[in-house]
This record gives structure tokens, sequence and C-alpha cells, in this order.
């Protein structure tokens, strides 16, 4: 199996300490709205989250501006922080944009990835789909791990620092989204996603080395809209907490 490193996969054993990175925290409070444990219209309190979370209100508050600039949640004057809704027409609205940034870059990328660099992504993703008929959690952590490599690999490539900061910003946002759907394959322990997935990246991979935008541009839209279809289809479409609701009741898949 691939030794590729672990170390940027989220885990819910994660031991949340004081030096904890913003961005490590605002990943945690997306993936806890996007699973229903925060709820569309709830109230975040600072204090509660830093009791919470086992850090001080500093990094809280900076999280929280973050992930008002995400759009997921609402600072209101005098009343502090709101989650805001997040369920399938946002989940379509978000892989929109995601689709007009990442084509844009992967189209960019050509001719500017090494094939080392590639092989070695590819190389990895045909180790996760020789494995998939025994497919598992640890799997499925290598391969985000192996889809965040080529997605960021392809940003850093396509030459303009511009595009690849903003799909930096907003892959905390994408990877919430991806991360909380992987949640959910595992829990019902169905992985023939694990293959889609990997025959979508190789196809990326190919118009890469072949030097071929048209075909890169298509293969990563097509890998998009595959990832958007399957997220809205874990996607809890919620409605506004109430003191009775629990993530279950508002799944109205
Ligand atoms: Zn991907």
């Amino acid at each position: 199996m691939t030794h590729l490193p672990t170390d940027t996969v989220p885990s819910r054993t994660t031991k949340w300490d004081h030096g904890l990175r913003r961005k490590a925290l605002v990943a945690k409070i997306l993936a806890e709205i996007f699973n229903g444990t925060l709820a569309a219209g709830q109230r975040l309190v600072a204090q509660d989250l830093a009791e919470r979370y086992g850090v001080s209100q500093t990094p809280i508050r900076e999280a929280l501006i973050a992930l008002a600039a995400l759009g997921t949640i609402d600072l209101l004057p005098n009343r502090g922080a709101i989650v805001r809704r997040v369920g399938k027409c946002e989940v379509r609205e978000v892989c929109q944009v995601r689709r007009v940034l990442e084509c844009e870059a992967v189209r960019m990328a050509c001719g500017m990835m090494t094939a080392e660099s590639l092989d070695a992504i590819g190389i990895a993703i045909r180790q996760i789909r020789s494995h998939c008929h025994t497919a598992s959690e640890e799997l499925v952590r290598i391969a985000l791990v192996v889809d965040s490599r080529l997605h960021d690999e392809i940003a850093a490539a396509c030459g303009n620092e511009l595009l690849a900061r903003e799909i930096g910003r907003l892959k905390l946002l994408f990877r919430a989204f991806r991360d909380g759907s992987w949640e959910r394959v595992a829990t019902r322990n169905d992985y023939s996603r694990l293959i889609i997935e990997a025959d979508e990246h190789l196809r990326i991979i190919d118009a890469l080395k072949a030097n071929d935008p048209v075909s890169a541009v298509d293969a990563m839209a097509q890998h998009i809209e595959s990832g958007e279809r399957y997220w809205i289809g874990v996607t809890y479409d919620r409605t506004a907490v109430t003191e009775t609701s629990s993530p279950e009741k508002r799944d109205t898949r």
C-alpha cells in the first residue's frame, strides 16, 4: 500500500489543544455544520466553542471570521455568529464555483506539471484502486490525501497566483463537503465511489500528461459534477434549528 503522508487527513480523534491552527478549527466547525451537529439558525458562542475545542477564544473568533467569509455563518451585530443553511441548493452553488475555478486551473496547468509528479500521483491512485475490494476507512483516509494532493498540485501549477489562492481559500469548504460525504460512505460500508473517483482522477492525469487542455477540462468538469451529485445525495436538507430537531429528523433524503 502507498506510504503517502496522512497528517492532513481530518480525524475524529484529533486532540484539540491551544496550538490548534485556525484552518484546522475552521475545517472542524465546517464539518459539524455539514454533518448537522451545528444546525442552520444555531447561534455560535465563542466561549462555548472555545471550551468545546479546548482552545482560547482568539482562534475561535478568527475561525468565525473565516467561516463568515466562506458564507457558512452570518456575523450579526448584537447577535454574534449564526449558522447559515447548508443544504442541497448551497452545495450545488459551491460546486458550480468549484467547477469554474478548477477547470480553469487544470487548463492552465497543462504542460506545467512534470511527468514524475503526475506519475507519482497516478501510481498512488492505482494502488488505491487495486485495494478497493478490501476497502476500509484507512483506504478512504489515504484516498483523501491523494485527492488533495492532485488538486493542490494542479492549482499550484496553474501559473495564476490569484486563482490558486482563491481555490486555496474555498477548498476548506470543498473539503468539508467531501470529507463529510466520505464519513457517510464509511458508515454505510459502501466504497464503490473509491473506484469511480480513482478513474476520474486518472482521466485528469492522462490528459495532463498528454498536454491536452480540452480533455483535461472535460475530465475535471466530469469529476466535479460527479462529486456534486454524490455530495448532494448525502446532504441533509436542513431547516432552521428547533429545540427538538436532530440530524436524523432533518434528513429529508
Ligand atoms: Zn478529486
